[in-house]
């Protein structure tokens, strides 16, 4: 049994006090994350939770699957009666008048909010370095970015200052920053968790998914997340999920396809990682597969249109009337560049033009992941192609772009994605990216499983 679960158990026995687990939680956040910068905000009302879940406890009554797990959630999610500032200026002061449907879901199961976690302003971002609110720092590389833009979510787990973590994933942002942090998480497949209440970056894209200090940890908050809600049309037909009970079968006999085309786009140092876990996956008895991604590197530019486009028209609502500020007046660059691109690109006389053509390549790029995924049970290879920058390194807005070439494929194609820590190059983590098909979750939980086992 892994550490989530473990701690699961020692409440569930009484063994460790709920309430007394938040106290030094909080304790913890207020002394050292004044160096790591994860949280935005503490729950207020997070001991008074923990009381509620622990005279549930005592008096023996039936408790949720979290009871009494503490979870971080990154600011674009909506928590009643926390702030929901997106880290940019101009949500600062919108307090979430309602609980997302994830919200509702993890509360249901008697999990305890600890805090609104740092992330890239809007998640737009993949160092988590363009927050309103500061940048945040890696715990497992000190001085380096964490990866964005879910960055203070995976920071919290990796620095410990959470059980566990719900992040957003547009175009890698749950898979980046836990490469970097050395962590675990997951972007599920799109449509089967819902987004009610999740703030859009790309609404074709988000997705909202687990970030973990093991595997077990993500494969339960995905368990509860995962599964539609009535109101929500472009859901899945998935009602509920089982992960869990299924995680230990083993790979044996599994077909794992990796392309050459990573290697081309990745640093060989991170390369000489992954390629001693493909090795590993080999020796625990899967096939390893070689596949034809030809197309891989057109992901990038096809996602950064696409995402501009429908990021542009979900930040027209911010116009100062209903949430105080013009989001144009007071956003940091990154955002604004999206927006002026995003303006562009919509105009009636560029259509054909480029957001068209990005459609297409869409399709492509689906249609080549689908292909591959025909013939294997999972892709594997690296999730971030270059080692995370120091912090307060400049970089230009293509060298940022940059690191999102091997995570994006899996937003446009609407497949899932999980990330396990496989080595690392010089102190810094690497983490192993495992591509599944649309709703195989549990095959990535599997390997990603099978190489937690062999750390
Ligand atoms: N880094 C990508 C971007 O900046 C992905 C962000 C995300 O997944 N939210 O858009």
């Amino acid at each position: 049994m892994g550490r989530t679960l473990e701690i699961r158990e020692q409440i569930r026995r009484g063994e460790v006090s709920v309430v007394g687990r938040v106290q030094q939680f909080i304790e913890r956040i207020k002394k050292e994350d004044k160096k790591i910068n994860s949280f935005i905000e503490l729950n207020p009302q997070a001991i008074a939770e923990a009381e509620r879940v622990e005279k549930k406890l005592r008096s023996g009554e039936r408790v949720g699957r979290l009871a009494g797990l503490i979870v971080g959630v990154k600011s674009n999610i909506n928590v009643k009666g926390l702030r929901a500032t997106c880290a940019s200026r101009t949500l600062e002061d919108y307090v979430a008048p309602y609980d997302a449907e994830v919200i509702k879901r993890i509360r249901q199961e008697d999990a305890v909010i600890i805090g609104m976690q740092n992330m890239d302003e809007f998640a737009c971002g993949s160092s988590g370095e363009t927050s309103a609110f500061g940048p945040t720092q890696n715990p497992a590389a000190p001085g380096r970015i964490p990866g964005g833009s879910s960055s203070g979510s995976a920071a919290a787990i990796a620095a410990g200052f959470c059980d566990l973590s719900l992040g957003t994933d547009t175009g890698g942002s749950i898979r980046n920053p836990s490469s970097h942090c050395g962590v675990v998480g997951i972007k599920p497949t799109y449509g089967l968790v819902p987004r009610q209440g999740l703030i859009d970056l790309g609404m074709s894209l988000d997705q909202i998914g687990p970030i973990a200090p093991d595997v077990e940890g993500a494969a339960l908050l995905l368990e509860i997340i995962a599964g539609r809600t009535q109101n929500e049309c472009v859901m899945l037909p998935v009602d509920r999920v089982e992960y869990l009970s299924r995680l230990n079968r083993g790979i044996k006999g599994m077909r794992i396809g990796t392309s050459s085309k990573f290697a081309e786009l990745t640093d060989p140092k991170i390369m000489a990682v992954i390629d001693k876990a493909l090795d590993k996956l080999r020796d625990l008895g899967a096939e390893i597969v070689e596949v034809e991604l030809p197309n891989l590197e057109k992901a990038m530019p096809t996602y950064y249109l696409i995402v501009s486009v429908e990021f542009f028209s979900a930040t027209r609502k911010y116009d100062g009337r209903k949430y105080g500020k013009r989001i144009e007046e007071v956003c940091g660059e990154e955002v604004l560049r999206r927006i002026l691109r995003g303006a562009h690109i919509s105009r009636r006389e560029y259509r054909g033009k480029f957001y068209q053509r990005a459609l297409q390549v869409r399709t492509l790029i689906r249609e080549e992941l689908m292909r591959a995924l025909q013939h294997v049970d999972v892709l594997v290879g690296p999730t971030v192609p270059k080692l995370p920058h120091r912090l307060g390194d400049k970089l230009t807005p293509m060298e940022m772009y940059g690191y999102d070439y091997l995570t994006v494929p899996a937003n446009l194609a609407g497949i899932c994605g999980g990330v396990i820590k496989a080595g690392e190059v010089n102190g810094i983590p690497v983490g192993l990216q495992i591509q599944g098909k649309p709703l195989g979750e549990l095959d990535v939980l599997r390997v990603m499983k099978a190489m937690e086992e062999t750390a």
